[in-house]
């Protein structure tokens, strides 16, 4: 019998163990925590354990090594302020109602973060309401974490009439992986639940997709399932290497992210994450695979590349069309120039 998404959950793998037991192989570090549904765990062993989507959650000997990676590399910390909010740019605030994911990435940039009682993840609804009520600029929410969609529809319910009363928040924006780890998760209760709230939020949803071969039948339903509801439905990637750093990954990818129907957003740059930093790879090597890609592919197909600068500057673009290198500057979309090292970051590590 199908398992209920909560079910599935409850019997991820999360103990070595059980890891070994399954891919019969051993694996040498334990560093970071390991969380994998059962239904992805067969779709990694079918794949084989040296493709793509071992590579982004099986657990890595490389992440014993931190190299230049930092822990919070995207400077979230300085822009929180109060606990779960994070608010960078103008009209628009994070918001993390839960440090847990479906999955735990082996690449996550909150990877030194997530279930360690970071700061970010405390506290309650009381001071994230007095923030909004005294920055009325903010138009859009978005719930990222730790997943939202692993909360119940009951909570997601009660975060979404918590935000009822901001008269000027009238978008709503979730950042997810459910649908594509573990799709029974869009189920009829949230359907209905975006659906009877449609009428006060405009809803987006930004799912999280980083190679083609991760999508089957269950994820184009669940898919099938969001388009019912008055919701935008977009895309966001990694870039990342081992995994999707060559043209026909990419190309694969954006062509099924548009055989889905969903709208391509954001290419993100790898970030320098401490335990992650195989994944990284230098802007030139990014922006070529992309010149590449417009080479190739209609405009349309293909979403922005982005990079988020180290030390909470925010996203610039990652695209450089005058040339590959990169020249230590960075404009960031408030049209102010930063002069940062690419590979020299070590003034942000901690
Ligand atoms: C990425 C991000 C957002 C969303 O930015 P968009 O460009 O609207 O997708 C909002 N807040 C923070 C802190 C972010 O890192
Ligand atoms: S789903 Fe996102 S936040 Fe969660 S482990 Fe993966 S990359 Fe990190």
């Amino acid at each position: 019998m199908k398992l209920s998404w909560q079910n599935e959950l409850q019997t991820a793998f999360t103990k070595p163990s059980q890891l070994e037991d399954f891919f019969q192989q051993s694996f040498t570090t334990y560093d970071y925590p390991i969380f994998i549904p059962q239904d992805l765990a067969a779709k990694i062993k079918k794949q084989g354990l040296t493709g793509p989507l071992a590579k982004q959650f099986l657990p890595q000997e490389e992440e014993a090594q931190t190299g230049q990676g930092l822990k919070d590399p995207i400077g979230d910390h300085q822009h929180s302020p109060t606990s779960r909010l994070v608010h960078r740019y103008h009209n628009r605030a994070l918001l993390f109602p839960t440090d847990h994911c479906p999955v735990q990435c082996r690449y996550c940039f909150r990877k030194n973060e997530l279930h360690q009682n970071d700061p970010l993840f405390q506290g309650i609804k009381r001071p994230i309401g007095d923030y909004l009520m005294a920055h009325p600029e903010i138009d859009e929410i978005i719930f990222s974490g730790g997943d939202p969609l692993i909360l119940s529809n009951q909570k997601l319910r009660e975060w979404l009439k918590f935000l009822d009363p901001f008269k000027n928040i009238t978008m709503i924006r979730f950042h997810t992986r459910m649908p594509v780890i573990i799709p029974g998760r869009i189920d009829q209760g949230l359907l209905d639940l975006l659906h009877e709230m449609s009428d006060r939020f405009i809803f987006s949803m930004a799912i999280h997709f980083n190679h083609a071969s991760i999508i089957d039948h269950n994820i184009t339903q669940a898919i099938t399932r969001l388009k019912k509801v008055p919701i935008t439905l977009l895309s966001q990637s990694v870039l990342l290497r081992g995994v999707n750093d060559n043209f026909l990954a990419l190309k694969n990818l954006f062509q099924s992210i548009h055989q889905l129907g969903l709208r391509p957003y954001y290419l993100h740059h790898p970030d320098r994450v401490k335990g992650a930093m195989h994944f990284y790879l230098p802007l030139k090597k990014g922006r070529q695979l992309y010149h590449q890609l417009h080479l190739k592919m209609p405009g349309w197909m293909i979403p922005q590349y982005i990079w988020d600068v180290p030390g909470g500057l925010g996203k610039v673009p990652a695209h450089n069309l005058e040339g590959f290198d990169f020249k230590g500057q960075a404009l960031d979309r408030f049209g102010n120039i930063h002069s940062i090292s690419e590979v020299d970051s070590s003034q942000f590590l901690n």
